[in-house]
């Protein structure tokens, strides 16, 4: 089969992230083992999730709580070892299904959610990982707290709800250069103690690294156009 022919499939793809990954962790001086792939799988089914699994991937991302439910039962039941985070805006009417089912959420950005999953936590006896997003651009249809909120909205999660906070996320806006979004997301991260940072994806996920992302949400890069 001549080159120009050949498919790079999903799982080729996998193997060039994570490449590209252990690189951009190499040139900002970090280990690579710092870092979570969270592989973004929405809209692709499960016939199409299965071998990234099998090829290794164990973290993936949803941005629909019913979405995720209708598809990844089947697979966390072959594969026991998955983690799924939700990368996508919760309704509080939904709080009690996402923490539920999935492992870390990326998303908390308003009191009422925070409530809601500290609830939901309590109630069920479970534990997720959480990250609260920045609307680091002040974009008006955009969901997270807006970064003069950050401190306040912090205090309350980590000390009024005891929130098990992770750290901050954030999604720049298309039009400018994520570079300053990171580095932004990174310094209030470090004012506020805390570690993680969901930033990058798959446009943009070496500079992520390179500014300190300790999860970076990649889709099309693995799976593929949606
Ligand atoms: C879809 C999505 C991603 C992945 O985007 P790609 O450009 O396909 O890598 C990352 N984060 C969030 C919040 C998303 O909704």
């Amino acid at each position: 089969m001549p080159d120009d022919n050949y498919q790079e499939t999903p799982v080729d793809r996998l193997k060039h992230v994570n490449d590209e990954i252990v690189a951009a962790a190499k040139a900002a001086g970090r280990v690579a083992d710092g870092i979570e792939l969270v592989a973004v799988s929405k809209t692709f089914d499960a016939e199409a999730i299965r071998p990234v699994i099998e090829a290794g991937q164990r973290v993936f991302g949803e941005n629909r709580v019913q979405e995720a439910e209708r598809k990844w039962p089947p697979l966390r039941a072959e594969f026991p070892g998955v983690k799924l985070h939700l990368i996508g805006p919760l309704q509080s009417n939904k709080a009690k299904e996402a923490v539920a089912f999935f492992d870390a959420i990326h998303t908390i950005d308003r009191e009422k959610i925070a409530r809601a999953v500290a609830d939901e936590m309590a109630k069920q006896g479970r534990s997720l990982e959480l990250f609260i997003q920045v609307n680091t651009g002040e974009e008006p249809q955009k969901a997270g707290v807006m970064p003069r909120e950050a401190v306040a909205f912090v205090a309350l999660c980590r000390d009024q709800l005891k929130l098990p906070l992770a750290g901050l996320m954030c999604i720049p806006p298309v039009d400018e250069e994520p570079a300053v979004h990171f580095a932004f997301l990174a310094k209030l991260a470090r004012e506020l103690r805390l570690s993680g940072l969901s930033m990058g994806m798959s446009s943009d996920f070496e500079t992520a690294i390179a500014f300190g992302a300790t999860h970076v949400r990649v889709g099309s890069a693995i799976f593929g156009t949606r």
